[in-house]
């Protein structure tokens, strides 16, 4: 037997055929599907690897990506006392957004509080657990003309899904392009729905999935302390007001997690824009989340922010990881601008799949 092997060329274009079939000819009752497409994606950055290798993903882990990706959606759309809570189902309310709401509004829109709680987060968790193994993980591969079984075997119970070979390669490859045409087609969905209450929607999906300019004033003091007012990148100080940047782009990966923010000067940050880092700005970084950790996680624990070190660094794993596969430049700085990676990523970041140092 031969181990693992990445896809082949035409292995991912067949691939990526399956599931635009899946987005174009599933049916989608509940926007559930999406969900679980984009959580499918999001778990393969975080627990998968490039090496082609299968990838077992629990109905847990789902479940609680569904409750991060619905989080920001169940806050009242419009003052509309008849609606408040946009529809995400064609006839009642989708039960997981009923429950995601109801813990929201408990705990004043603080997921990081609700995940502390323990005995509250269990309890949503094992009820959207239990709607996701009812409702969308047997029937996600079924389209109108029969059975796309190609991410992962459909067994119709258990608690476990084994994404098959190549599976995790591909959704990590594609990563940008996958999340960004499920946001389209989920944004789509809920606006047809909802189309009495929302008339001419301007922006629904920057409501739905969050825009990159989200306010992130809140970092600031602990940033400033912790930089000691300089600027992340160049290392001078800070005159007048720093930007808060995402380290790994907001671009190439939308969540927001505690350790991912550094404070800058705007025009670094300006000049940064969309690239990652050069590896001496990496290792920095995760030199920062090592030796500092109690202190920064004790800061974003402070500020009732997410944060989620090993998760953090996964990611920076995954982006690394396909820039360098591209060929892609990194940034260094606003006078040297570009460079190619040298591979010391690898060092610093250690191997994928492996719990932080
Ligand atoms: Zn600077």
């Amino acid at each position: 037997m031969s181990g693992p092997r990445p896809p082949t060329a035409s292995e991912q274009l067949a691939f990526l055929r399956l599931l635009q079939r899946l987005m174009d000819e599933g049916s989608f009752v509940a926007s559930y599907k999406f969900a679980l497409l984009h959580a499918i994606a999001d778990l393969c950055l975080v627990k998968g690897d490039d090496s082609g290798a299968e990838l077992e993903l629990s109905t847990s882990e789902i479940a609680a990506q569904f409750i991060r990706l619905y989080w920001p959606q169940v806050v009242p759309y419009s003052a509309s006392a008849e609606q408040p809570i946009l529809s995400q189902n064609t006839g009642r309310q989708a039960a997981i957004v009923r429950h995601v709401a109801e813990q929201r509004a408990r705990y004043q829109g603080s997921l990081a509080d609700l995940e502390r709680s323990r005995s509250d987060w269990d309890r949503l968790l094992r009820e959207v657990e239990r709607t996701v193994r009812k409702m969308p993980l047997w029937k996600l591969q079924t389209v109108r003309s029969g059975r796309l079984d190609f991410l992962y075997e459909n067994h119709e119970s258990g608690q476990v899904v084994r994404l098959q070979p190549g599976v995790a390669y591909c959704f990590r490859a594609f990563y940008p392009m996958i999340t960004d045409m499920i946001e389209g087609a989920w944004s789509q969905f809920v606006q047809q729905r909802n189309r009495k209450h929302l008339g001419q929607v301007v922006d629904l999906r920057s409501f739905l999935f969050g825009s990159r300019r989200k306010a992130l004033d809140a970092y600031r003091p602990l940033l400033t302390d912790l930089q000691e007012g300089r600027c992340f990148y160049c290392e001078r100080e800070i005159k007048s007001r720093g930007d808060v940047d995402h380290f790994i782009p907001w671009r190439i990966y939308s969540l927001d997690l505690g350790h991912n923010f550094v404070l800058a000067h705007p025009g670094c940050n300006s000049s940064k824009s969309d690239l990652l880092a050069a590896e001496e700005h990496l290792e920095r970084w995760t030199e920062r989340s090592r030796t500092r950790r109690a202190e920064l996680e004790h800061g974003f624990d402070q500020l009732r922010v997410l944060h989620d070190w090993p998760k953090s660094r996964q990611i920076a794993h995954w982006a690394y990881g396909q820039a360098a596969e591209a060929d892609r430049q990194v940034w260094v700085g606003s006078k040297v601008d570009l460079k190619p990676l040298s591979g010391d990523w690898r060092r610093i970041l250690g191997a994928a799949g492996q719990p932080a140092a």
